[in-house]
C-alpha cells in the first residue's frame, strides 16, 4: 500500500494498482508516475492557444500530453485522455518517449519558431516527475517550459518544478468551494494556494470557463477578479485572466453553450479589478 502525496486526495493505493487519477501506481510501497513518458498527444501549437497572451506572443511551442487527471469536470474537453474509458485504454497504447527524445524533437522544431515544451492536454502535475526531468533538459538547452494545469497539487510538488517552469496557465474554474467539490471533484483552496505560490517565481495566466447556472454570476466574477487583482508577478505585473465560453460535451449536455454576451459582460466586470482580461471561445 502506498499513500500518494501529490494532491489533496492523498489516495491510499494497493500495491500494483492505480490511484484515482489513473496516472500514478503503487510500486514498492511508493506512488510513482505510471504515465511517465507515455505520450498521447504531441503538436506544435501557437503559444496563444495554451492560452498565454503575454508570454512570447507570436511564438509556437511543442505541446505534449499524457493521460490521467485528478479532477472530474463533467465538461472536460480532453476526456479521451483525462478520465474516460478511452483514457484507460491510452494507458496501454501511448507512445513511449524519454525526456531526451522529447527535447530532441523540441530542438528540431526551433526552426519553426518553437520556443520550448508545453506540458498540457491532460493534467501534467499527476505525472510531475516527467515534467521535472524533461524541463531540466529543456532549460539546459536555453528553451522555455510551459505548464497548462488545474493547479491541484501540494506545494511540495510545485517546489520541485518551480526552478524549471517559465510560464503557466492555471485553471481557476470558479470561486466557490461547492462548485469545486460537487461539480469538479476538486479543492479550491489547494488551487488558490498553488497559484499564490506560483506567481512568486513564474509567469502565470489564469483561465475561468463560464458554465451557465454554475459560475456565471456577476458577484462570483467580482470576487474572483478581486482575489486575482491582489496577486503580483515577480516583476510587479498583474496576472492576466482568460474568461472562456463553455460548450456542452462529454457528461454535461443538459445546457446550452454560454451566451457570448455573458462572457463579454463578465469580462467587463473583471476589468474593473484587472488590467489584462481576455475572452476565449467566443
Ligand atoms: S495524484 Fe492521483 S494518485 Fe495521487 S493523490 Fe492525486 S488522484 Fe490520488
Amino acid at each position: 500500500m502506498a499513500e500518494c502525496g501529490v494532491c489533496f486526495r492523498h489516495c491510499r493505493i494497493p500495491e500494483g494498482q492505480l490511484g484515482f487519477c489513473g496516472a500514478r501506481i503503487a510500486h514498492n510501497g511508493r506512488s510513482e508516475a505510471y504515465n511517465y513518458g507515455r505520450i498521447t498527444s504531441l503538436g506544435l501549437d501557437p503559444i496563444e492557444k495554451k492560452p498565454l497572451a503575454r508570454f512570447y506572443p507570436g511564438s509556437r511551442i511543442l505541446s505534449a500530453g499524457s493521460f490521467g487527471c485528478n479532477l472530474r469536470c463533467p465538461f472536460c474537453q480532453n476526456y479521451e485522455i483525462s478520465w474516460s474509458e478511452q483514457a484507460r485504454r491510452f494507458a496501454e497504447t501511448a507512445e513511449l518517449l524519454s525526456p531526451e527524445e522529447l527535447v530532441d524533437i523540441a530542438l528540431a522544431a526551433r526552426k519553426r519558431d518553437n520556443i520550448g515544451v508545453a506540458f498540457t492536454y491532460n493534467e501534467p502535475l499527476v505525472g510531475y516527475e516527467f515534467v521535472r526531468d524533461t524541463a531540466k533538459l529543456v532549460k539546459a538547452e536555453g528553451m522555455k517550459n510551459v505548464m497548462v494545469t488545474n493547479g491541484t497539487a501540494e506545494l511540495a510538488i510545485w517546489e520541485e518544478l518551480a526552478p524549471y517552469v517559465d510560464a503557466m496557465n492555471v485553471d481557476l474554474k470558479g470561486f466557490t468551494d461547492d462548485y469545486y467539490r460537487k461539480v469538479l471533484g476538486g479543492d479550491r483552496r489547494q488551487v488558490m494556494d498553488f497559484i499564490e505560490e506560483a506567481v512568486k517565481t513564474c509567469h502565470v495566466e489564469l483561465t475561468t470557463l463560464i458554465v451557465p447556472g454554475e459560475n456565471d454570476s456577476e458577484e462570483e466574477m467580482r470576487e474572483l477578479s478581486g482575489w486575482v487583482s491582489r496577486l503580483r508577478e515577480p516583476d510587479g505585473e498583474s496576472v492576466p485572466l482568460h474568461i472562456s465560453r463553455f460548450f456542452p460535451q462529454f457528461h454535461m449536455r443538459d445546457r446550452r453553450a454560454t451566451d457570448v454576451r455573458t462572457i463579454y459582460h463578465l469580462a467587463d466586470v473583471a476589468r474593473k479589478n484587472l488590467e489584462y482580461v481576455y475572452t476565449g471561445n467566443c
